[in-house]
C-alpha cells in the first residue's frame, strides 16, 4: 500500500501529532494508500511556510516570465506522466481509465496549467493617468497573499489545478487540502512541483478531513479561502471566514436543467444528455439532471433518453469498454439510492435504472436512472443528487420552461435544445446560470470562466477572470507631478 506524507516547504514532512487515513478504491473496496490526517500543528506549519514564501518575495517578486516558466514546466512534467496520473486517478475514483482519465482529466489539467502559465504574464493593472492636477495615479494589481484552497473528490487533479493555476499565476502562495478520500494525484502533483522549480513553500499540500479544512479557514495568516465543494460547506466557510474577514471564492453545487423545445434534434439530445448525466457517474457539478421537454415531444424525447441511458456501459475503471464507473463511496451510493427511493415513494415513475447493477458484487456501482411523473417542487428535482440520475418533466410554453429552469437554489450550468437561433438567444439571456450551452451539455475550456449564480457560489474558476479573484487593486498616487 502506498504511503504519503505532507508536502510542506518543498519536501515531504511527517505529521506533528496527526493520524493516518486509509484510501479506498471505490470500484473494489480495496485499500490502496495511507495518508496523513493532519493535525492543527501540521496546518500551521504549512501556512507558516506559505507565509514566509509570500513575504520574502521568493514567488511574488519573480518576474511574470519566471513564474510562467515554473507553471509551464509543471504542465510538461504532468503531460509526460499522463498515463501514471490517469491510472492513479482511476484507481482512487473509479473513473474509466481509457474513456475519461486518460483522454479527459489529465490532458485538460495539462491544458489548464499551460493556460495559467500564459496568464501569469498578464497581471498588471489596466490604467495609469492624471486624474487630479499635479498627480499621477498608478493602478497595480497585487496578489492577495497566502490562499487556503479546498477541493472535492469528483475531479481530484482537475480541481487542484483549477485552484493552483490562477492563484500561482497571480503571485499568491498556497496551502491546498484535497478531499479526504481522493488525495493521491494532488500529492503526486506536489512532488512534480518540486521538480518544476517552484521555490520552497509556494505550494503546500496538507491532507485530512473537514476539520483540517476548517483549521485552514480559521487561520489568521490565510488571506483568502477558495473552495470547490457543496453549497452547505460553502455556507459554513463563509460564516467562519467572517471572523478574520477573509476573501472567499466558492464553486458550489449545481442542478443543471436541459430545456428541450419542440424543434430540438432529439437524437442529439439523447446522446448528449446521457453523456451529461453519466460522465463521472453523474458526480459533476454541471451534470445534466433536469430535462424539461415541450409537451408535443415528451413521448419521443422520453423514449430516446431511456434507450440511450440504458445503453451506457457500466464497468471497472481498467476495462477499456467502460463508459461509467462506480460512485465514489458507500455513503454516496446510499445517498443517491435514498433520493431515488424517496422519489419512488412519493409517486414518481422509474423508467430505467434505480438500483445496483446485478453484475457487480463489489464496488459502489449504480444504474443510469431516468425518473418521470415527478413534480417541480419534488426533492429529486430541487436538490443535488450527484449520481447518474435524470428527471423528465413536460412544459407548455417557452415562458414556463424558463420559470422551471430558474426555480432552484442553484445556478451553475444549463442547456437549451433548439435550432431556432432567436429562441436560443432569448432564453439564454433569461437563465440564471453561469454557463448556458446551446445544443450541448458539459464541455468547458481553459479560456472560458466557470462559476455560479445564486447558491452555486461566486468567483470564477478557469479563464483570465479567475486570476482577478486572487488579485487586489492598489492605487498609488504620485504628487508634485
Ligand atoms: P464537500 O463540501 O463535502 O467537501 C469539499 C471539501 O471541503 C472537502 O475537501 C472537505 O473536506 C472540505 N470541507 C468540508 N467541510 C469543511 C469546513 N467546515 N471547513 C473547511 N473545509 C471543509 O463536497 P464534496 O462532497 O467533496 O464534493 C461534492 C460537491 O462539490 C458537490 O456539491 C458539487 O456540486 C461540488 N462541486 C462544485 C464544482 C464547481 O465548479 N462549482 C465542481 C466540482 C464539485
Amino acid at each position: 500500500m502506498k504511503q504519503f506524507k505532507l508536502w510542506i516547504n518543498g519536501k515531504w514532512e511527517d505529521t506533528l501529532g496527526g493520524k493516518k487515513m486509509q484510501i479506498e478504491n471505490p470500484a473494489t473496496g480495496d485499500l490502496i494508500a495511507e495518508v496523513i490526517d493532519s493535525s492543527p500543528e501540521d496546518v500551521n506549519k504549512a501556512v507558516q511556510a506559505a507565509h514566509n514564501a509570500f513575504y520574502d518575495g521568493r514567488w511574488s517578486r519573480l518576474t511574470p516570465g519566471e513564474k510562467a516558466n515554473c507553471i509551464w514546466k509543471l504542465a510538461e512534467l504532468l503531460s509526460e506522466r499522463t498515463e501514471e496520473f490517469a491510472k492513479a486517478e482511476s484507481e482512487n475514483t473509479g473513473k474509466p481509465y481509457k474513456n475519461l482519465s486518460l483522454v479527459g482529466d489529465i490532458p485538460f489539467a495539462v491544458d489548464n496549467l499551460k493556460f495559467f502559465a500564459g496568464a501569469a504574464r498578464e497581471t498588471q493593472g489596466s490604467r495609469s493617468g492624471e486624474f487630479f492636477p499635479g498627480y499621477t495615479s498608478l493602478f497595480r494589481r497585487e496578489p492577495v497573499g497566502v490562499v487556503g484552497q479546498i477541493t472535492p473528490w469528483n475531479y481530484p487533479i482537475l480541481m487542484a489545478v483549477w485552484k493552483l493555476g490562477p492563484a500561482l499565476a497571480a503571485g499568491c502562495t498556497v496551502v491546498l487540502k484535497p478531499a479526504p478520500g481522493t488525495p493521491i494525484t494532488t500529492l503526486m502533483l506536489a512532488e512534480l512541483s518540486g521538480q518544476a522549480g517552484f521555490p520552497e513553500g509556494v505550494i503546500n499540500i496538507v491532507t485530512g478531513g473537514n476539520e483540517t479544512g476548517q483549521t485552514i479557514v480559521d487561520h489568521p495568516s490565510v488571506r483568502m479561502v477558495s473552495l470547490t465543494g457543496s453549497t452547505e460547506t460553502g455556507k459554513k466557510i463563509m460564516r467562519s471566514a467572517a471572523n478574520t474577514l477573509k476573501r472567499v471564492h466558492l464553486e458550489l453545487g449545481g442542478k443543471a436543467p436541459l430545456l428541450v423545445f419542440e424543434e430540438a434534434d432529439l437524437e442529439l439530445l439523447a446522446a448528449k444528455a446521457t453523456l451529461g448525466a453519466t460522465c463521472n457517474t453523474g458526480q459533476d457539478c454541471t451534470a445534466a439532471t433536469r430535462v424539461y421537454v415541450q409537451k408535443s415531444q415528451l413521448k419521443r424525447a422520453t423514449e430516446a433518453l431511456v434507450e440511450s441511458m440504458r445503453s451506457v456501459k457500466i464497468g471497472l475503471p481498467f476495462d477499456d469498454a467502460s463508459e461509467m464507473g462506480p460512485l465514489i463511496s458507500k455513503i454516496q451510493r446510499e445517498r443517491v439510492s435514498g433520493f431515488v427511493e424517496r422519489a419512488k415513494q412519493s409517486g414518481a415513475k422509474i423508467l430505467t435504472g434505480g438500483g445496483i447493477p446485478k453484475s457487480f458484487d463489489r464496488g459502489y456501482f449504480f444504474e443510469p436512472t431516468v425518473i418521470a411523473e415527478t413534480s417541480q417542487n419534488a426533492e429529486i428535482v430541487q436538490n443535488e443528487v450527484f449520481g447518474p440520475v435524470l428527471t423528465i418533466l413536460p412544459f407548455e410554453k417557452e415562458e414556463n420552461a424558463i420559470a422551471f429552469a430558474n426555480d432552484v437554489n442553484y445556478g451553475l450550468a444549463s442547456s437549451i435544445w433548439t435550432n431556432d437561433l432567436s429562441r436560443a438567444m432569448r432564453v439564454s439571456q433569461r437563465l440564471e446560470f453561469g454557463t448556458v450551452w446551446i445544443n450541448d451539455h458539459l464541455p468547458l475550456a481553459s479560456e472560458a470562466p466557470h462559476g455560479g449564480f445564486k447558491q452555486s457560489g461566486f468567483g470564477k474558476d478557469l479563464s483570465a477572470e479567475s486570476m482577478g479573484d486572487y488579485l487586489i487593486t492598489k492605487h498609488i498616487m504620485i504628487g508634485g507631478v
